[in-house]
C-alpha cells in the first residue's frame, strides 16, 4: 500500500514538471507569435514619398559605424553668424526660424558645418579637458566620444547637422528654444537627432540641441513613430528590399 503511494506521488510529480515545460514552451511561442504580428500592424512606410534617389543625400547615415564617404562633398550657404549650412536645407531653416521667433522664440545656430580637421581639434579638446581633470587619456578619449564624434564620422561634416541654442537668452532661454524644436521641427523637415531614449542605438548622449535636416516627409516619420534616424533607416530599408523582392 505505502509503495503504490508512493508510485502515485511520482507520478504525479512527473505529471507536473512537464505539464511545466509544455506550459511554457507553447507560452513562449504565442508570445513570439504575438510580437510578431504587432509588428506587421504597424503601417509601412510610404517609400514613394521618401526615397526617390534624388532626395537620398537627405538621409546620409553618419555615425561610428557609417563614415563619410571618401568622396562627400557639399555645397554651403553661409548664415548671417558666419555659420555654413548644406545650401539646399536653407530656405527651410529660415522658415522655421521666422516661425519661431514670430512665437517669441529666438533660436541661432551656434555650430553648423565643420570640417575633419575642426572636428579632429574638437575631439582633442574634450579629451583634453578630462584628461586635465585627472582621467587616463584613454578613458578621457572614451567619454569625450560620447559627446564629440570621431572625424569622418560627424554629422557636423554633413551640413545638415545644427546644434541650435538660444540666440538671447533674456529673451528665450535655450531650454525654451530646444523645447519649440522638439515639439515643431518636424514640419521643417528637421529632427532632434540624439533623443535620451535612443543613446544606446545612437551611441550619442542626449544632446537637445543638436538637429538633422532629413527632409519633411522623414521628419514627420520619425515624429510621428518616435523613430531615431538608424531605426527610420533600417525600416526603410527592410521594406524597400521587400518591395523589389516582391517584384522580381
Ligand atoms: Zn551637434
Amino acid at each position: 500500500m505505502k509503495h503504490k503511494l508512493r508510485l502515485a506521488a511520482i507520478l504525479a510529480f512527473v505529471g507536473l514538471v512537464s505539464a511545466f515545460f509544455v506550459f511554457r514552451l507553447t507560452s513562449g511561442g504565442i508570445a513570439q507569435r504575438i510580437k510578431i504580428r504587432a509588428s506587421l500592424l504597424i503601417d509601412p512606410i510610404n517609400l514613394s514619398e521618401v526615397s526617390s534617389e534624388d532626395d537620398d543625400w537627405q538621409l546620409i547615415l553618419v555615425n561610428a559605424q557609417n563614415p563619410l564617404p571618401e568622396n562627400f562633398s557639399v555645397e554651403l550657404a553661409e548664415l548671417s553668424n558666419g555659420q555654413k549650412v548644406d545650401r539646399r536645407i536653407y530656405p527651410q531653416l529660415q522658415k522655421m526660424f521666422d516661425d519661431a521667433r514670430a512665437e517669441g522664440i529666438f533660436p541661432s545656430v551656434t555650430s553648423a558645418f565643420r570640417t575633419e580637421e575642426k572636428q579632429r581639434s574638437l575631439l582633442e579638446e574634450e579629451t583634453e579637458k578630462r584628461v586635465n581633470q585627472g582621467e587616463s587619456y584613454r578613458a578621457a578619449r572614451e567619454a569625450a566620444k560620447k559627446w564629440v564624434a570621431e572625424p569622418g564620422r560627424s554629422e557636423h561634416q554633413t551640413g545638415l547637422a545644427l546644434d541650435i541654442n538660444s540666440a538671447d537668452e533674456a529673451r528665450s532661454s535655450s531650454d525654451s528654444v530646444h523645447k519649440w524644436l522638439i515639439k515643431n521641427s518636424y514640419k521643417y523637415g528637421f529632427i532632434l537627432r540624439y533623443p535620451e531614449n535612443k543613446t544606446d542605438i545612437t551611441g550619442i548622449a542626449n544632446e537637445s540641441w543638436h538637429f538633422r535636416y532629413v527632409g519633411a516627409a522623414a521628419a514627420k516619420e520619425i515624429h510621428d513613430r518616435g523613430l531615431c534616424l538608424e531605426e527610420y533607416i533600417k525600416i526603410i530599408r527592410k521594406q524597400s528590399a521587400r518591395n523589389s523582392g516582391s517584384r522580381r
